[in-house]
């Protein structure tokens, strides 16, 4: 039985396996998932360090794997610069941008209404236009009070596998592959952010929850802006949500 078949104790792997070993397992993870999807098979990159290991994994399993970005008008301009250089060295990386009028001041208002209409949205469309069958993530279960739950392979939406193979990756493996890897980052990560998001939402903080920066002072503190959390293969004849 392969890894896409099997479910291995999350909790457990996060705690015994080396370095190497999550390594050699996140390649193999894509590599089964790439024989059977093929081209539907396409990595989501939110441009955070954790998807630019992800991207470079994949890379490593075939050239050929797509990817899309979601972008937002409040992302910061480190970020659109760090985006337009990733797009220019990878061209098979497509984004995607909800600009629709929203009101002011969505983000403090109805900060989860903000995310569904500027991030979920674009994540549906482009599991539609690029006709995905399997999207990969840069998930990680150690990463805040949200993420404790996923599996390295989920089915949320039906015929839409959802494959987060560097799940059981601590932060410090993440940067220790970076490194070793001579992999560019974004450059907000030199400021102290450690969870990237649009600017409006995301603070740099010292707490230990890698998330905790994000959404303070609202509901969604620490928490998710849906893409996760929300089916993606709906309502893309309704209100684009
Ligand atoms: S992170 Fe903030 S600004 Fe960005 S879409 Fe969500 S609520 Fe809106």
């Amino acid at each position: 039985m392969g890894l896409l078949e099997g479910k291995g104790d999350v909790k457990t792997l996060v705690g015994t396996l080396n370095f190497k070993q999550k390594v050699d397992r996140s390649l193999q993870l894509i590599k089964e998932a790439y024989e059977k999807y093929g081209d539907s098979l396409v990595v989501a990159n939110s441009l955070g360090k954790d998807s630019v290991a992800v991207w470079h994994l994949a890379k490593q399993v075939s050239p050929k794997i797509r990817g899309f970005i979601v972008t937002t008008r409040f992302k910061p301009k480190e970020t659109i610069d760090f985006m337009n250089q990733e797009v220019a060295r990878y061209p098979e990386l497509k984004i995607f941008k909800n600009d629709t009028s929203i009101p002011d001041e969505l983000y403090k208002t109805d900060p989860d209404r903000c995310c569904d209409i500027l991030k979920v949205e674009p994540v549906k469309r482009a599991v539609y236009e690029m006709k995905v069958n399997c999207w990969v993530t840069g998930l990680r279960c150690t990463e805040g009070r949200t993420r404790t739950d996923y599996q390295e392979v989920e089915e949320r939406d039906e015929g839409l596998l959802k494959l987060n193979p560097i799940l059981i990756w601590q932060e410090r493996e993440v940067w220790q592959y970076l490194a070793l890897y001579e992999i560019k980052v974004n450059p907000l990560y030199k400021e102290g952010y450690r969870s990237l998001g649009c600017a409006p939402c995301t603070k740099i903080t010292s707490e230990d929850n890698e998330r905790a920066g994000r959404w303070i002072g609202t509901s969604k503190c620490g928490g998710e802006c849906g893409i996760h959390t929300r089916p993606l293969r709906k309502n893309m004849d309704g209100d684009g949500i």
